[in-house]
């Protein structure tokens, strides 16, 4: 995709703070990050979300993710740890290229990543989980 900036950080294109890089993903920090550290996991080739990806590459993605995250945590960036991925605009995606964030967090550190809670009916719940159920097994 010759217009997409993920595209040309993930390919050497466009500078950016580079954590790891191997044939397939580079690693770097988010240039508006939600706390120091605060990275993302970047394919090399171009993929819109996890819709997109073949299985082998969400695999190779989040196994990048866990080990950025163990490291955060032996380097004391972070007493603990979000992975997230968001997919679709409707989720907050602001780049559409497949991406993971590991946002390093402290205890009271005030980043917010949880909502009020929706009110949903047992009955409701039932039916969602009876739906979704036979979609997945
Ligand atoms: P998302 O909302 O999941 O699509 O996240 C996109 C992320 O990319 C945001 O956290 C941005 O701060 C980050 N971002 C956007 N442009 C750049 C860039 N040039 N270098 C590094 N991170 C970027
Ligand atoms: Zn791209």
């Amino acid at each position: 995709m010759s217009d997409c900036i993920f595209c040309k950080i993930a390919n050497g294109e466009i500078p950016s703070n580079t954590l790891y890089e191997d044939n397939d993903f580079r690693i770097i920090l988010d240039i508006s990050p939600a706390n120091p550290g605060h990275t993302l996991i970047l394919p090399k080739k171009h993929f819109e979300n996890v819709f997109d990806v073949s299985d082998s590459l969400v695999k190779d993605a989040f196994l990048l993710a866990k080990k950025t995250a163990c490291a955060l945590m032996d380097l004391g960036f972070a007493e603990g740890v979000n992975i997230l991925q968001n997919n679709g605009e409707a989720a907050g995606q602001t780049v559409g290229h497949f991406h993971i964030h590991v946002i390093p967090r402290k205890k009271d550190d005030g980043v917010t990543i949880k909502s009020e809670v929706f009110e949903v009916s047992e009955e409701e719940m039932g039916r969602i989980a009876k739906t979704i159920f036979k979609a997945l097994n």
